[in-house]
């Protein structure tokens, strides 16, 4: 089971904290240094395509790894709503990340208007179409209208989604929307739910914890 904290631009818990738990934290990248020299299994929230160049606002693979940064998320749904992200630059940085030795969570799911218009599965064929299988490439399916609004997919329509993206790209499905401590179980239950990428739980240390213990407890 691979449990991810996603801080999202929130300064998060003390690292401190959260030494000694079997997960991935995700900070913004002031907060980086600092999580790596508490000894956490340290995720960027992005990275760029390029190793280096006139690229304003953007950080690259080789500077996370000199960081000790060992991998990044990649098109959560908040850069695709509010930085133009495609599929196409997340394909890119995805690439990037893998080639020069980053592993990589790719951040896959649809719209609530897509849901509810019958297009999920298309929305999933499309976004996986740009990826590549690799051995350090996890993908996190997330369900926008489920990220950050309290509103969770049921066990059973996770699973329906996390078996789907498996039939078309081999890789470790983590589930993300509102996982709290109280609905982690039956998420963390499915056959095909390989972790969660964890929001806005992951900022309180109790409740983080509570979904850590909660996922070591489940046979992967
Ligand atoms: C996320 O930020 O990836 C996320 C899933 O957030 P939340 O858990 O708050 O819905």
């Amino acid at each position: 089971m691979i449990i991810a904290g996603n801080w999202k631009m929130y300064r998060g818990p003390d690292p401190r904290a959260l030494v000694g738990l079997d997960a991935i934290v995700c900070p913004p990248f002031t907060s980086l240094r600092e999580c790596v020299q508490a000894g956490l299994t340290t995720y960027a929230q992005n990275v760029h395509w390029e190793s280096e160049g006139a690229y304003t606002g953007e950080v690259s693979a080789p500077m996370l790894l000199e960081l000790g940064v060992t991998g990044s998320l990649v098109g959560h749904s908040e850069r695709r709503q509010y930085f133009c992200e495609t599929d196409e630059t997340v394909a890119k940085r995805a690439r990037a990340a893998l080639d020069a030795g980053l592993n990589v969570i790719a951040c896959v799911g649809e719209t609530l208007a897509e849901r509810e218009s019958g297009e999920t599965e298309n929305v999933l064929r499309r976004q996986l179409a740009v990826l590549e299988p690799h051995a350090r490439l996890v993908l996190a399916y997330e369900p926008v209208w489920a990220i950050g609004t309290g509103l969770t997919a049921t066990p059973e329509m996770a699973q329906a989604a996390h078996a789907f993206i498996k039939s078309l790209l081999d890789a470790p499905v983590l589930y993300g929307g509102s996982v709290k401590p109280d609905n982690a179980e039956g998420l963390l239950g499915q056959p095909d739910v390989d972790g969660a990428l964890v929001g806005g739980a992951s900022l309180d240390v109790d409740s983080f914890k509570a979904i850590c213990e909660t996922a070591a407890r489940i046979p992967s």
